[in-house]
């Protein structure tokens, strides 16, 4: 029997787990490693089911037919030199994933800029931690989403988790919560809907869907107006005090409550409850898919700011990561605007950099392009090809049915998947790739932990990978150029990444494969072989250049799209226990079905009962889902995972000012009859 440790192939908590080959199939087993402690979740047992899947694909396609992969090589070649001649290098795109390990991404980025020369890249991040990334760099100049290890969740005596329902999504994080309760904690949850997570919690704060930010403005006028704030850490640690504090003076608590729907009572108690002894305030998905994303984060950062938390021993802010390797994946080079090593692609040194490691001059390296979906926008209009690597946008961008078409009006789309996902379904080419117990790599987790993925078989033959992809690619369109070089073996991209990332704000010049075996992971920044990892930031000081957290005033807005007479009701969307993201994968192996969650006053002022076919309603599209009463929403909310094809095309493109995230969360809509 063969067996190795590895992680499970979904979520940013990247639980770890056993697989074993055994003659009945492969196998998952509990392992006990520090963040999961032998928990895994369904997703997580059931991993193993899609290996030898029926629907996985066997060979590359060409519009549906069965082809080499030579043919398939050399018809993309022949397509993007014809592409690139008759338009410009900027003509082809390349869309990644937040599941993608630190190898792929860091290659994704390097074939985009260096073998295709575009300035086209981007990926499905930017629709789950965009906001969070963009306020934790403009004030702590560094986004880890967590600057402290999981464990000091459990010691914290006041616990407040904004739009993050972990209980349902990363089941083996809730022991934290149970433990943190357990020992005589505080928990605040902030969430439109009374989830499994709020439901535990010692107060569930459900605001109006998009009020949030009004929420954290509030918290801090109360924390000034009852001298909570802790002026030693603001005068030590900040700048942006005074005009943060002015900027509060406006939302006293009963304007608070009338934005929010939250009583002033249950306000003041969390701004209370957040001073005594050590605090952690946690945003995710629920505070931060909004076209205002960036400035809640940024205000829950003032908050956690004006109480002394960041830094301070158990206490912080932080923010939880939801993709596999959401966190790797936005620092190593596919974000539209990043070098690796979370490095600006407009920053001179950053170019000269990464020039030296990819043998080839600063300017022959593009500048930034546009955020995940304006390139999605551009396609058929200035994008003319598009190559899409582990992401399926058909089902999780917004807006869902125009990118559908935008997608079709291509002239050339290349997908890497390994099953016939909605978006290869599109394709003139399918590459099939190997799976996670296929291959080696690295993921950095949601605590900033680099941990190892380890390889349990080989691929199947005729299956490529992603890596061995962009290596043939690669050398195939940078024929002439012998200094460049694309690799398919992932501990010799590991080791370029290394060099890469030596002295950016990610370091990992310092972690190795073998390191990251005999410690359980490595925490970046970690700059050298011979220093350890750095589990917790900002204990001293910030990395901005005076050291300091930087404070920026923010105001509450309204949402992009509110409820009128039209579209009288909020949709907000989320994930359901047994998906992950667009359900290509877990689809397949757990099959359910979309349905629309409503309060049961609300069906019956409509006339529904449990199961009526309802017909659910924007601006965009419309979808037809069986109705779910259930009394843990608000009644002028529904809610609609979006792990199935169509719950998209509800949802609004109204992007972020500076994260550029859709505002998933929230828009209007109304139900009907089906
Ligand atoms: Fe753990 Fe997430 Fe996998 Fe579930 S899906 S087993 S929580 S890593």
């Amino acid at each position: 029997m063969k067996e190795v440790a590895t992680h499970c192939p979904y979520c940013a908590l990247q639980c770890g787990m056993m697989l074993r080959e055994r003659p009945s199939g492969i196998e998952v087993g509990p392992r006990d490693f520090p963040t999961n402690r032998g928990g895994l979740c369904q997703k997580g047992w059931t991993a193993a089911e899609l290996l030898d899947h029926p629907e996985r694909l066997a060979t590359p396609l060409i519009g549906g037919r069965e082809a080499t992969w030579d043919e398939a090589y050399s018809l993309i070649v022949e397509k993007i030199l014809d592409i690139q001649r008759r338009n410009s290098k900027d003509g082809i795109a390349v869309f990644g994933g937040g599941g993608l390990t630190n190898e792929k991404v860091y290659s994704l980025g390097k074939f985009a800029r260096v073998a295709l020369g575009t300035r086209y890249i981007d990926y499905n991040g930017r629709f789950c931690m965009s906001s969070a990334a963009a306020a934790s760099t403009r004030a702590f100049g560094l986004d880890r989403g967590m600057p402290f290890p999981l464990a000091d969740l459990a010691h914290a005596d006041t616990l407040m988790l904004i739009g993050a329902n972990v209980v349902e999504t990363m089941p083996p994080f809730a022991r934290y919560l149970t433990e943190q309760r357990r020992g005589g904690g505080t928990q605040i949850v902030v969430d439109p809907r009374a989830t499994a997570t709020a439901r535990n919690a010692t107060l569930h704060l459900q605001p109006t869907p998009g009020t949030d930010l009004a929420l954290a403005l509030g918290l801090l006028h109360i924390a000034v107006a009852e001298g909570l704030v802790d002026r030693s850490y603001v005068d030590g640690r900040t700048t942006g005090w005074e005009a943060v504090k002015a900027g509060v003076a406006g939302y006293w608590p009963a304007r608070v409550e009338r934005i929010t729907g939250i009583p002033v009572s249950d306000l003041e108690f969390t701004a209370r409850a957040l001073k005594r002894g050590k605090a952690i305030i946690l945003t995710a998905r629920g505070a931060e898919q909004h076209s205002k994303g960036v400035d809640t984060v940024s205000a829950f950062i003032n908050l956690a700011l004006a109480l002394g938390l960041p830094g301070t021993p158990g206490c912080g802010f932080g923010t939880l990561t939801g993709q596999g390797n959401g966190q790797g994946g936005r620092e190593h080079g596919q974000k539209a605007d990043q070098l690796p090593g979370y490095r600006r692609i407009d920053d001179p040194a950053a170019r000269a950099h990464m020039a030296k490691v990819w043998g080839i001059e600063a300017d022959e390296i593009p500048g930034p392009g546009v955020s995940a979906y304006e390139m999605l926008d551009l396609l058929g209009t200035h994008i003319k090809a598009l190559l899409v690597f582990g992401s399926n946008p058909v089902v999780s961008a917004p807006n869902a049915r125009h990118i559908e078409r935008k997608l079709r009006s291509l002239d050339f789309l290349v997908v890497c998947d390994f099953v016939l996902s909605e978006t290869a379904a599109l394709a003139d080419v399918v590459l099939p790739v190997a799976q996670w117990a296929e291959e080696d790599g690295t993921m950095t987790n949601l605590e900033g932990r680099v941990i190892r993925r380890r390889a349990l078989r080989k691929p199947p033959p005729g299956i490529g990978t992603d890596l061995a992809v962009l290596a043939e690619l690669g050398a195939r369109l940078s024929q002439g150029n012998t200094g460049v070089r694309f690799d398919s073996a992932p501990h010799i991209v590991f080791e370029e990444l290394r060099r890469a990332t030596a002295g950016g704000v990610a370091d990992y010049a310092g972690v190795t494969w073998e390191r990251v075996d005999a410690e359980d992971g490595v925490f970046w920044p970690c700059p050298s072989a011979d220093r350890a990892g750095t589990p917790r930031l900002f204990e001293t000081s910030f990395p901005t250049p005076d050291g300091r957290a930087r404070m920026i005033p923010v105001e509450h807005r309204p949402v992009a799209e509110e409820v009128d007479a039209e579209f009288p009701l909020y949709l907000t969307t989320g994930r359901v226990l047994s998906q992950y993201q667009s359900g290509a994968q877990t689809r397949r192996i757990l099959p359910d079905e979309v349905f629309v969650e409503m309060h049961p006053d609300l069906a019956s002022r409509l006339g529904f009962a449990e199961g009526t076919p309802v017909r659910v309603i924007s601006r965009r599209g419309e979808i037809l889902a069986p109705a779910r009463l259930s009394a843990a929403i608000r009644p002028d909310t529904v809610f609609a995972p979006f792990h199935y094809p169509g719950v998209n095309t509800l949802t609004s493109p109204a992007l972020d000012p500076t994260s550029r995230m859709p505002e998933f969360k929230v828009c209007a809509v109304r139900l009907e009859q089906a």
